[in-house]
């Protein structure tokens, strides 16, 4: 693997007290460090959910375009303690947002990323997609395509796709090997919906992995065959 994206949802940062658990971060930067020395160039697109996700807001009363702003907003503050995190373990780092605040964020223009990757720099992709009505996933699946990434890696808390979900149902099996196809039409969660059916027509494959459980994100980071594997 050469240029990886790797989608990280806010909860995965986050623990029951806090919106960010220092040990993930800390465990996260060592992950990128080790992935950087095998020759990895990383792109990161952070949620927002472990702070605001618009449709678990609808009772607020809050316009949705508005909710979604402050979704995306959300993301920065992410992509921020991630660029800090690294910043403080010497990775050199830079937030670039398709929504922007001076002296967080450069804006996200596709040349500029590119030469940062070239250069090492890890890019942390905030702001989504820059509009309302999307998600996270849809802005690692656009960021993906736009910086040419060779895939995307999705970490979760679980160690892949399952047959069902694996905390409910003690029967569901683990998934090693699917097409976007086998996804599509077992209805298989891997990304939303927008998100996965442009994977699917640029042809990037995706893995999803578990982020807390050992070397297995580096592993996926290294092209490794983990977790779930999704392809053509
Ligand atoms: N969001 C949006 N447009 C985007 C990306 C995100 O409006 O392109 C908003 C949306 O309200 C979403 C919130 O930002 O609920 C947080 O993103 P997401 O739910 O994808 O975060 P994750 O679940 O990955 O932490």
């Amino acid at each position: 693997m050469k240029r990886v994206l790797l989608k990280i949802s806010g909860e995965a940062l986050a623990d029951h007290s806090a919106i960010h658990n220092p040990k993930v971060l800390h465990e996260l930067v060592q992950t990128i460090s080790s992935a950087q020395a095998h020759g990895v160039q990383l792109a990161i697109v952070m949620g927002g959910g472990n702070i605001w996700r618009a449709r678990d807001m609808e009772s607020s009363g809050i316009e949705r375009t508005k909710s979604d702003r402050l979704g995306m907003l959300a993301t920065i503050f992410n992509a921020s303690a991630i660029e800090q995190a690294c910043s403080q373990a010497q990775i050199e780092a830079v937030v670039m947002s398709s929504i922007q605040i001076d002296g967080l964020t450069e804006q996200m223009v596709t040349a500029h990323a590119v030469s940062y990757l070239e250069q090492g720099v890890v890019v942390l992709c905030a702001g989504g997609t820059g509009n309302p009505y999307f998600s996270t996933d849809t802005a690692a699946a656009l960021r993906a395509a736009e910086l040419q990434c060779d895939m995307i890696v999705k970490a979760t808390n679980v160690d892949g796709v399952y047959t069902a979900d694996p905390r409910k149902d003690p029967s569901a099996k683990l998934l090693t090997n699917i097409t976007f196809d086998d996804a599509l039409k077992n209805n298989y969660k891997v990304l939303d919906a927008t998100a996965f059916a442009l994977c699917k027509e640029q042809n990037i494959p995706i893995c999803v992995c578990n982020m807390n459980n050992g070397t297995m994100l580096l592993d996926a980071l290294l092209g490794k065959p983990v977790g779930t594997q999704i392809h053509l």
